[in-house]
């Protein structure tokens, strides 16, 4: 084989909570993450000439080690010592910076890719002990799926499986800092921390009007102040028949749970008219 492909899911959290900052600056988080079928493409082909070449649909991304694509290959070729290069070629369809681990499933999606390429043997265990070293959210983006995720992000159990729903997307043009979001969150005892627990339960019953009463984001006390876009969408989703609606992530892309796909679809046109841009898409979830 000497050409392949694989498609990299999105991530959205169903829930996230902080329950506190260590002393080397990490936070110690409990979130549900959940895959969902919005996805990167990446063709990875092996070629003579030595060396990674890294390209992309998107211009202002990076093509070098910058990329974590290019970080995730560089680190499996130097381990296994392959000989000869790698051309891989990264079709974007996740929002850049949006609380959806683009890149970072990108860098898991890449690793599976090498693996299976040159037959590499490595499991999924030994690929997210790899991919931690590059990020707390890859070795999760491994396994795909449902899953709580804790420590600072890679310590993963699997819990009962999403009750099956359609997903509204809402990504707003608003730049967001995933790190001036934690720095700026404060943990005293007046922030409203999400019930994780009580989600799982839900999830346990399969009661998806449960779970979506419940479901909950620290890091909305942050974002959601600073961009009241945010709260339009939630709203705007809520009113046109989303069971919940969720910022995902340290934000801006918010999300809906339906359990019907013609309603999905008419608040999605419903987001449309909203006073500002947003990049709105209708999936479900990702097993
Ligand atoms: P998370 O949900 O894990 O916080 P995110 O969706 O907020 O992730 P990404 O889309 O992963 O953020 O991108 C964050 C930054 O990482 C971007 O500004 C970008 O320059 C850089 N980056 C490196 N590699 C990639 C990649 N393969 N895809 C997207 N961004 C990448």
């Amino acid at each position: 084989m000497d050409s392949t492909w694989i498609n990299a899911p999105a991530k959205i959290n169903i829930g996230l909570d902080v329950l506190r900052r260590r002393d080397d600056g990490y936070h110690e988080v409990r979130m549900i993450m959940q895959s969902i079928r919005l996805f990167d493409r990446l063709t990875l082909t092996r070629t003579a000439e030595p060396g990674i070449h890294l390209t992309t649909n998107l211009s202002f991304l990076p093509v070098n080690k910058d990329n974590l694509v290019y970080r995730s290959a560089s680190l499996l070729m130097e381990e296994f010592g392959i000989d000869g290069g790698l051309s891989i070629h990264l079709e974007k369809r996740i929002p850049v910076a949006a609380g959806m681990a683009g890149g970072s499933t990108d860098a898991a999606s890449c690793m599976l890719a090498i693996n299976d390429l040159y037959d590499l043997g490595l499991n999924k265990r030994q690929l997210m002990k790899r991919g931690v070293r590059l990020g707390a959210d890859i070795p999760y983006c491994v396994l795909k799926g449902t899953a709580l995720s804790e420590g600072i992000g890679e310590k993963l159990s699997t819990i009962p499986r999403m009750p099956d729903c359609y997903i509204l997307i809402a990504k707003p043009g608003i730049h967001v800092s995933t790190r001036s979001v934690y720095s700026a969150l404060e943990l005293n005892d007046t922030v409203p921390h999400p019930d994780i627990d009580r989600m799982i339960h839900a999830m346990k019953q399969r009661d998806l009007e449960d779970l979506c009463r419940h479901m909950g984001n620290i890091l909305e006390t942050v974002t959601v102040p600073a961009h009241p876009e945010i709260d339009e969408i939630k709203r705007c989703m809520m009113a046109n028949g989303a069971l919940g609606s969720l910022m995902s992530g340290s934000g801006p892309t918010v999300f809906g749970i339906f359990d019907d796909l013609d309603k999905a679809k008419s608040a999605k046109l419903k987001c449309y008219e909203l006073p500002f841009k947003c990049f709105v898409f209708v999936t479900d979830l990702y097993r």
